[in-house]
């Protein structure tokens, strides 16, 4: 038989492998080749497999005479990877009257009828396909009486008498399995759990080990780690007497494996097969190099291994599980990084609403900033402010949010809003914050100057009131759930340090403020890639003096009041040359169109009149000056650098005399002076002349020298185009493919959320271009660009600070394309980092191979 593939005893060298047998199979080969005690098995292949759905069986009877006489059989399926799923294990195929009449002599009547009633259930449901009703009103008298109704409702129902010859019931079984993996439900399944259209299924034909009978006997499941934090401790459950995975059932007594005080274990009643079982696991893990579960059967005390499976394992056990076997030298440090998907990170970077908890849903959005957060709501950054003082977490509750909701923010749990995407005001600074955000959750209702939330079935929350932010999933939960910590550990740090020393990609983070850019360093990031310099002016102080600047008539007034905030500035940037400790720091000049700092409500308009000492008249009369039709689009970014250059001047001496200042305490610093929304060349000529003066007169003042790099953010489709001639001024060009992506689509970053679902659920959009970079155009610009300005400026350092930054798929373009560093979210940068990793790992081995 082990010549013929498709049909193969399991033994040490028959011709078995995943991609033919599935996983099951070749995990069994591989207990066999190390000598453990498994039962005798038959792998079938999927090409087996196929034939047999389609009515084309292989000789059955040839199989059967692979076991021992007289012995029942079990089948299980065995796809490729096992977390595709498959068709149910049937138990106790050969079980007949014949067989029941041994049995009973060996057994015991009560044990042999159970079986049987047990296999003629499973049989009648799951291969005859009868009505599981048919068997309602079997009693529980005894189990003869008992198996007596079930043989007589079988034959019932199918009309026929139950099947005696074990070669039939086999065959039958193995259609039925075969079949089952073929229909829709099944294969629709799989394909959301990840596999191809045409994935096969293997069979794997096993002896039985009844777990029924004599002395100890039993089945049980066995494992080393703990499968929610990954750590050493020996867990499982076993049951006496019993089959398959009836342990595991929450109804079953079965018994603790090591000694416990609660009751008896197996350690206590069996110990010498509880031994013989810790080996067996550790030789698996030594062995298959991974943490597998055991499944087991005791008969009269003696231990079978029925078959292995790979732990199941929550994300942050997946970190605990690779440190561990990367320390114990099972594995390479290289490969425990291969096995981490950089996503589940998140998982342990962020409170998370514990799985197991059932949810009270009451609204989806887009899952904007991962974590969990339980909170009061409230329905502006005023009643935040003060849910804060009081104590209590509170969720902000928005239309949209807008820089004056940063305050309110800084104080929140999490927010909610009902417009955005991914790139929107909300999600941006709640990924900065490390906020747990859902936006654009259009399902319910907002009403917030009546403060009130209505869920889709029709529930009203008001202010007060409990809800859960799952910023991980976009859903909106009634209550408080259980939560599970974040768990940034030792073994989370392990991997962290390894994936730095394995990547050739730099990671920077997009960090604020002071907290943001210790955030960063924390996660030692390599520096900051994009300081947005305006959320500095939201403090309540310089907001003020902010709107004092928009409201000047001429460049002297202005320069005035801008000698106010200067101080300021200069102060932000030292404490951030400081924090960063002569790592580099990027700051972009000034970006947003002024009228954002502007009050947009009446009352706001009223107290900016008071503050300014204007009649109310002039100040609504600027904010109507200021208004666009398309702010995104207009006085925005370095076109405020050429018309109103006295910000950006301002921005330009704090940014030089902190250096000097950072600089006299520290490492030298050499400031990275960013362009926002660059469109064509003369722009950054005006700019950079204008830069170089003030450096010059810095140099002058403190008769001290020092250096600035100059570089451009390619925000517009313009400048990727351009690029060649604009590189000619700049030592950097960095991709913000937010507004890269935002005017490449012509699409509102802010107002794509209303429909983005239906685009994708249409497949207009493969994904939600804010989230994953659009290889295919907003892609072309970027490696356009690249290559047009590297051909200008060999040494031009390239990178992305758009979300994206802190996407994998997109990591992997840029990496390809040649990019020197990505720059995201702090809260990203440990993901950013083991996708970087994984990709120089997979080249790595790619070059081995070749
Ligand atoms: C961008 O546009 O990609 C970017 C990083 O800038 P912002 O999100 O601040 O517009
Ligand atoms: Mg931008």
């Amino acid at each position: 038989m082990n010549t013929d593939p498709n049909v193969t005893l399991v033994t040490p060298d028959a011709p078995i492998a995943a991609a033919t047998h599935g996983g099951r199979a070749k995990c069994l080969q591989r207990l066999t080749r190390l000598n453990l005690p498994v039962p005798p098995t038959v792998a079938l292949s999927f090409p087996a497999v196929k034939e047999i759905a389609q009515g084309v069986l292989p000789d059955v009877d040839r199989i059967v005479s692979a076991f021992p006489s007289g012995g029942l059989l079990c089948v299980r399926p065995s796809s490729e990877d096992p977390d595709w799923g498959g068709p149910g294990a049937i138990l106790n195929i050969g079980m007949n009257d014949a067989c029941f009449e041994e049995l009973r002599s060996e057994l015991g009547a009560d044990a042999a009828a159970r079986i049987y009633a047990r296999f003629v259930q499973s049989y009648a449901v799951h291969v005859a396909r009868l009505d599981p009703d048919v068997f309602e009103h079997v009693t529980c008298a005894s189990p003869q009486e008992a198996l007596q109704e079930c043989l007589t409702a079988y034959e019932d129902e199918a009309e026929e008498a139950f099947p005696q010859d074990p070669a039939r019931q086999l065959s039958d079984v193995l259609k039925s399995m075969a079949r089952a993996w073929e229909g829709t439900t099944a294969r629709l399944l799989r394909q959301a759990r990840g596999a191809p259209p045409d994935a096969g299924l293997g069979l794997v034909v096993q002896r039985m080990v009844f777990g029924i009978g004599k002395g100890e006997s039993g089945s049980g499941v066995l494992q080393l780690v703990d499968t929610a934090t990954g750590a050493p401790q020996v867990t499982g459950r076993y049951l006496s007497q019993s089959q398959g995975r009836e342990a595991l059932k929450p109804e079953s007594e079965a018994l603790f494996l090591t000694h416990d005080p609660r009751g008896p274990s197996l350690q206590d009643i069996a110990p010498k097969a509880f031994g013989a079982l810790v080996e067996y696991a550790e030789l698996m893990r030594r062995k298959l190099r991974e943490e597998m579960q055991v499944e087991f059967a005791l008969d009269d005390g003696e231990v079978h291994i029925l078959d292995g499976v790979r732990v199941a394992r929550s994300a942050r056990a997946s970190v605990r599980i690779a440190v561990d076997l990367a320390a114990d030298g099972i594995i390479p440090r290289e490969e425990a990084l291969m096995r981490i998907p950089p996503r589940t990170l998140n998982e342990l970077l962020h409170r998370q609403v514990d799985p197991e908890a059932p949810r009270d849903l009451i609204g989806t959005g887009i899952a904007a900033s991962p974590g969990a957060a339980t909170g009061k709501i409230v329905f502006s950054s005023t009643e935040a402010q003060a849910s804060a003082a009081r104590g209590e977490p509170c969720i902000l509750v928005r239309r949209e949010t807008n820089p004056e909701d940063i305050r309110g923010m800084h104080v929140s749990a999490a927010v909610l809003t009902e417009k955005g995407g991914i790139t929107s005001h909300a999600a941006v600074i709640g990924r900065g914050m490390g906020l747990p955000c859902v936006v654009g959750a259009n399902d319910m209702r907002f009403q917030v100057r009546q403060k009130t939330l209505t869920a889709p079935d029709g529930r009203v929350f008001t202010q007060g009131d409990e809800i859960t932010i799952d910023g991980s999933t976009g859903q909106v939960l009634a209550g408080a759930p259980p939560l599970l910590e974040a768990a940034q550990d030792d073994a989370f740090q392990a991997i962290m340090d390894w994936a730095k020393e394995a990547s050739d990609l730099g990671i920077r983070a997009n960090a604020d403020t002071p907290v943001d850019a210790q955030t960063a360093r924390n996660f030692d990031a390599e520096g900051i890639g994009l300081c947005r310099t305006e959320h500095m002016f939201f403090e309540a102080d310089r907001l003020t003096v902010m709107r004092e600047m928009i409201f000047t008539a001429d460049p002297e007034d202005r320069r005035e009041v801008l000698e106010r905030l200067l101080p300021m500035q200069r102060a932000d940037f030292t404490e951030l040359f400081r924090i960063m400790e002569g790592k580099p720091v990027t700051i972009r000049l000034f970006d947003p169109p002024l009228h954002e700092f502007l009050p947009s409500d009446r009352s706001g308009q009223r107290e900016l009149a008071e503050a300014l000492d204007l009649p109310l008249s002039d100040v609504t009369r600027r904010v109507d000056a200021l208004r666009e039709y398309n702010p995104m689009l207009g006085m925005r970014g370095v076109r405020l650098g050429v018309t109103v250059p006295e910000i950006y001047e301002m921005q330009a001496r704090a940014i030089f005399e902190a250096t000097l200042a950072a600089s006299a305490e520290g490492d030298p610093v050499v400031p990275e002076i960013m362009i926002p929304l660059v469109s064509a060349k003369r722009e950054v000529e005006l700019v950079k002349t204008r830069v170089d003066a003030v450096a010059a007169a810095v140099r002058n003042e403190q008769e001290r020298d020092f250096t600035y790099r100059l570089g451009v953010m390619v925000e517009t489709p313009r400048a990727a185009l351009r690029a060649g001639e604009i590189a000619q001024h700049c030592a950097f060009l960095s991709f913000g493919t937010n507004d890269l992506t935002q005017m490449t689509y012509g699409l509102s970053r802010d107002d794509a959320g209303r429909f983005m679902s239906v685009y994708v659920q249409q497949g207009v959009y493969a994904e939600d271009p804010f989230h994953t970079l659009d290889i295919e155009g907003v892609g072309e610009l970027l490696k356009l660009g690249a290559e047009r300005g590297r051909a200008a400026q060999p040494g031009l350092t390239l990178s992305i600070c758009g979300e994206h930054g802190g996407n994998p798929e997109s990591i992997a373009f840029c990496r390809e394309a040649g990019f020197d560093y990505v720059s995201c979210s702090p809260f990203r940068v440990p993901v950013a980092r083991l996708a970087a990793a994984q990709l120089a790992i997979a080249d790595k081995i790619n070059q081995r191979a070749a």
